[in-house]
């Protein structure tokens, strides 16, 4: 799985850089968790996998001296977007790009497990993973237990790198799919989609994962939801409070979302929050032909002003 490929890169660039952002073993075996490395001596202990599903460039704007960093394709999009907005210095990060077939959903795994311990995983060359319990073996495509955004994905190959591992893949899944889920559902009745949103939105506690895993959420100490002037919403664990939250979220990524779904990875009530990013993404897209993190030479909508835009149309006051 390219893992020796990936450790003697690393190895490769360390007299240049002071950290690796890459993956290590996790508190059990289904889970990967991000690696730190500051000396050579610790290359041996990362792992690459499909459980090493993080989009770990969310360090990258914090980090102030120069860093490696391990990224599939969709991570890619996060960079790209960082250096559209300034956020990072393409000088101070060595990308090793790793082209990916699909990482896996842990969520979904231990939902087809019945929520066991898991004792062991392997991977087979056949797309599987097989998962060991007290209960015994179970094989799982990884195609069945992968992601939502990983059926569409557009680009398994980063679109920024300084060393590439492996050969580029080209996605073989239709452009025309990519939006299909937010066609679906734009296609339901305002009754519908409210009832939808109310029943999803009810479930949330409001533990912020969701904007602490965002990688473009960069407001910090100034969120929304944390401000007491102004005072833009209480702690009130109502479904009012907690629509504000989202919405306010969602449009605060309005143009920026990279669709990397770190914030339904991480959301432990399983709502869908990526798809209001999504929505607004497939209405940039509409009106300005505009796709987050692909082009390094893009300039996000948002940080842009036209008087007379071509597909928005002026009211009349
Ligand atoms: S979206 Fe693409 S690049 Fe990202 S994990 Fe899935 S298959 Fe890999
Ligand atoms: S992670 Fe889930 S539960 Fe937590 S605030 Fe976000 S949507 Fe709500
Ligand atoms: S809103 Fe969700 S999908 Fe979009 S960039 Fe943030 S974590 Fe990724």
């Amino acid at each position: 799985m390219n893992t020796d490929q990936i450790k003697e890169t690393i190895a490769r660039i360390f007299p240049d850089v002071e950290t690796v952002i890459c993956y290590q073993q996790g508190f059990d075996k289904i889970h990967a968790t991000p690696y730190f490395i500051s000396m050579p001596e610790q290359i041996d202990k990362l792992i690459w996998n499909p459980l090493c599903a993080q989009n770990l460039t969310s360090y990258l704007p914090s980090i102030k001296k120069k860093v490696g960093i391990v990224v599939k394709g969709c991570d890619s999009r996060t960079i790209i977007q960082y250096l559209q907005e300034g956020l990072i210095d393409r000088e101070k990060v060595v990308i090793i790009g790793v082209p990916c077939t699909g990482v896996i959903s842990v969520k979904k795994v231990l939902r087809e497990i019945g929520h066991q311990p898991v004792v062991e995983v392997a991977f087979d060359d056949s797309g599987n993973i097989i998962v060991t319990t007290p209960e015994g073996e179970k094989t799982l495509a990884i195609a069945d237990i992968c992601p939502d955004k990983c059926t569409t994905c557009q680009y398994p190959t980063p679109l920024v790198y300084d060393h590439l591992i492996g050969d580029p893949i080209q996605s073989d899944k239709p452009k025309e799919d990519v939006y299909e889920d937010i066609r679906r559902f734009d296609a339901k009745t305002l009754e519908e989609k409210k009832a939808y949103w109310e029943k999803e939105l009810e479930r949330c506690i409001r533990c912020y994962a969701c904007r602490n895993a965002c990688p473009m959420c960069i407001c910090q100490d100034s969120c929304i939801a944390e401000t007491r002037d102004p005072h833009w919403i209480s702690q009130a664990l109502s479904l009012r409070e907690k629509f504000m939250f989202h919405m306010i979220h969602a449009v605060h990524l309005a143009g920026r979302c990279v669709e990397c779904g770190e914030c339904e990875r991480v959301c432990p009530m399983d709502i869908p929050v990526a798809k209001l990013k999504k929505k607004i993404n497939a209405e940039m897209k509409d009106l300005f032909n505009y796709e987050p993190g692909v082009n390094l030479d893009d300039k996000p909508p948002m940080y842009t002003f036209n008087v007379d835009e071509a597909k928005i149309k002026e009211h009349k006051l």
